[in-house]
């Protein structure tokens, strides 16, 4: 039997183009990545099939804008999409996150920003040569930001840094997590641009460069051996002086720090993968219980009243995730208002949390038998805990910048004057 649409287009008013890649992205998740995903978690294997498949269906440019021969799927559109793989392979939904952050950042968010028409000729250069390496070579693209330190939770310069040089900036720096590490085709890396040795670096100086990972200079170090998101392959990648043209650049000087500030909703692009997660445990539990799910006995659960409490709370959780993410997507736009912040932060926390304790009561209501590794259900309950790490908006910053906002107003401090 196929799988419901997380959100059926009648009842939650999707567009055509929503429902139309809802359904190709399910339909492909379905038929090949979840049987992929086993495989991928448990050797810790980059999901280079499933990118082969994104691109001959041509969801590998889902966010490039239609006139670059892509499907110019906005942010709401891409997250619905998203979801659908996610619930058949984390990892494969995650790591695509980082290849079309690349898109996103460069067509409808950018497109939205003001700027001279000269930054707006470079970035429509730039970028037509981006777009045509993934339509028509299915490149595919990383987006190491993570440093460990404070850069990636957005409160200090990167620690990367790009130095001016003649056509071009000489990298060098440290990126740690770096999904598709090995894998990528372009490392869509954030630096600091330094115009001199001495320049002080400034978040305002953000530069967004597309590495070639066959540049001189860029290697990938450290083992991967992670409890969940296994198929991420998120190494260590080490930038050392390495040369990049200046169309090397994904946005012109200034605009990736711009656009960050005047989309924050973008840092929930890191949520579809969670939400596709939770819910496949749900789904789980729900076929399971009924004694229909493969590979095991047909062995009825259902008639427990415990069981059926258990499975409600699970659905009322998931429920209430999808509302509040639906609703956030939905009001996504630029330069969002406090409420709408607050909102952003709530739903990003309650979708990482949520498809964990989803998850988890999941596998306490299914038993033993239901967490073997030849079931998925073990595995989503692992992916699931990596959702609250994602900086730069972590549970913990969350429940942070949530608390602040509600009990503080912009330039309020409780600071006694001298
Ligand atoms: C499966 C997976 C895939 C990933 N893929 C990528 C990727 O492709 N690209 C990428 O760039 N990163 C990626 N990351 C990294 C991720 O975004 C985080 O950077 C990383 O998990 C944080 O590592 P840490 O715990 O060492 O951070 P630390 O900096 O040690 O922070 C630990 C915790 O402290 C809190 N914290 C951090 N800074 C502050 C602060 N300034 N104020 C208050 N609290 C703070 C946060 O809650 C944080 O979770 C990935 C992570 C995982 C788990």
């Amino acid at each position: 039997m196929k799988d419901e649409p997380i959100f059926d287009p009648g009842q939650w008013n999707l567009t055509s183009l929503q429902s139309e890649l809802c359904t190709r992205a399910r339909e492909l998740a379905a038929a090949n990545f979840a049987p992929r995903a086993a495989g991928y978690d448990k050797d810790a294997r980059f999901p280079t099939e499933n990118y082969v498949d994104l691109h001959n269906s041509g969801l590998l440019g889902v966010c490039i804008p239609t006139q670059h021969g892509g499907h110019g799927a906005d942010l709401k559109t891409y997250m619905l999409m998203a979801s659908e793989i996610g619930r058949y392979c984390g990892a494969t939904a995650l790591t695509f996150n980082m290849h079309v952050s690349s898109c996103l950042w460069t067509s409808t968010l950018a497109d939205g920003i003001e700027m001279e028409p000269q930054v707006r000729a470079t970035l429509e250069s730039v970028r037509t040569e981006h777009y045509r390496r993934i339509i028509e070579d299915g490149a595919i693209y990383a987006q190491p930001f993570s440093e460990g330190g404070a850069a990636a939770a957005g409160k200090k310069a990167f620690g990367t840094t790009a130095l001016r040089t003649d056509g071009g900036w000489i990298v060098n720096g440290k990126k740690i997590f770096a999904s598709l590490s090995g894998h990528a085709n372009y490392y869509g890396a954030l630096c600091t641009e330094l115009e001199t040795p001495d320049t002080r670096p400034s978040r305002r100086n953000t530069m967004y460069l597309a590495i070639p990972a066959t540049a001189d200079g860029v290697s990938v170090t450290g083992d991967w051996d992670p409890l969940g998101m296994r198929g991420t392959i998120s190494r260590t990648l080490i930038f050392e002086n390495v040369f990049v043209p200046d169309s090397a650049q994904l946005m012109p000087r200034g605009l990736y720090y711009q656009t960050a500030r005047t989309w924050p909703h973008m840092f929930m692009t890191l949520t579809p993968s969670y939400m596709g997660i939770a819910q496949a445990a749900y789904d789980f539990t729900v076929q399971y219980l009924r004694g229909e799910m493969p590979g095991t006995p047909p062995v009825k659960r259902r008639m427990y009243p415990t069981k059926q409490i258990a499975v409600a709370q699970m659905r009322i959780m998931l429920e209430q995730t999808k509302a509040l993410w639906f609703q956030s997507i939905t009001e996504a736009r630029p330069n969002p208002g406090k409420d709408s912040m607050i909102r952003a932060w709530t739903a990003q926390y309650s979708v990482m949390e949520n498809a964990n304790e989803i998850a988890q009561l999941a596998i306490r209501t299914c038993g033993g038998q239901a967490m073997l590794r030849s079931l998925s259900l073990e595995r989503l309950y692992r992916d699931s805990r990596c959702g609250a790490l994602m900086l730069p908006w972590t549970a913990e910053l969350c429940l942070d910048m949530i608390g602040k906002a509600a009990l503080y107003e912009d330039g309020e401090s409780d600071e006694q004057p001298a």
